[in-house]
């Protein structure tokens, strides 16, 4: 394990020594302070009702950090791909109107430059975590970024991406295990969760665990999600829709409000039992 640690520190210079004052400053939250946090919302803004409704639970069960994708990397062309730029107003009235901070993902340079005045938080999604171009543009601004581990990324693969945001000069960014393809295809993904207390070893970022994509099945998601806190992640990013049966994308690994709610409990009493057998 050292040896396989030496040589993946040869790679990283940014990332592994935590400077002194290390934040990611959300608003006035700061995620880099040890605080679990959740992440949650639509795989993709399909209209405005749809998000808003959403929004309003998940405002009641106190998440001030929200996912919704515009712009969806879909395997086929014949799937939705995201409502586009069309979405721009839905993200910043909802932003307004419930005070939310949001993270969507960002495909390309050109993406980040319609999205770049309306988020929060940058997701490069697993399918972007080798656009170099991407994540160097990523680095030369001040937002924090999720990023998504690929597909079949290494963990010395993952941590150079991570490498490149640093390097360019924002080290604000959440590593996020969303599981990778084994042989096996009972699960969508196979949900690495060794990588949590691997990465914690090597790197002071903070590392999130996506239990929907890792798993693919809404059945999975709580028990990997309690694990993710067991890990030691810093917090989950969740697939969350009003009607998951009628979603237009990953309706099967998204919870309704009402499971989601109650996940939001059991984990914040799992987040208090670990910090005190700590
Ligand atoms: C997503 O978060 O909706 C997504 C597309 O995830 P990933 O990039 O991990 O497949
Ligand atoms: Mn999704």
């Amino acid at each position: 394990m050292n040896f396989i640690n030496n040589q993946i520190k040869k790679y990283q210079i940014y990332i592994k020594n935590r400077p002194k004052n290390f934040a990611i400053k959300v608003g006035k939250k700061n995620i880099a302070d040890g605080e679990f946090f959740i992440i949650a919302g639509p795989c993709a803004i399909e209209n405005r009702n749809q998000f808003f409704s959403i929004a309003k639970s998940l405002k009641n069960s106190g998440i001030n950090i929200v996912r919704g994708g515009i712009f969806k990397p879909r395997t086929s062309p014949y799937d939705f791909q995201g409502v586009g730029i069309g979405g721009l107003g839905i993200l910043k009235e909802a932003k307004k109107k419930f005070g939310f901070l949001i993270a969507s993902e960002v495909m390309s340079v050109e993406h980040f430059r319609l999205l770049e005045k309306f988020i929060d938080i940058f997701q490069v999604g697993a399918r972007n975590m080798y656009n170099y171009p991407l994540l160097s543009v990523l680095g030369r601004q001040r937002k924090p970024v999720i990023l998504k581990r690929g597909m079949s990324a290494t963990i010395k693969e993952f941590l150079s991406s991570a490498e490149y945001i640093a390097f360019n000069g924002n080290n604000k960014i959440i590593l996020c295990e969303r599981g990778i393809r084994t042989f096996d295809d009972f699960t969508r993904n196979t949900l690495d969760l060794a990588i949590v207390p691997a990465l914690k070893k090597i790197t002071y970022l903070p590392i999130i665990v996506d239990p929907s994509h890792g798993t693919g099945r809404k059945d999975l998601i709580e028990p990997m999600a309690l694990a993710a806190v067991a890990a030691g992640a810093n917090g989950i990013m969740v697939e969350v829709h009003n009607n998951p049966g009628k979603a237009f994308s990953d309706g099967q690994q998204s919870l309704s409000l009402n499971e989601f709610k109650k996940l939001a409990s059991k984990i914040s009493k799992f987040v208090d039992f670990f910090r005190e057998i700590k």
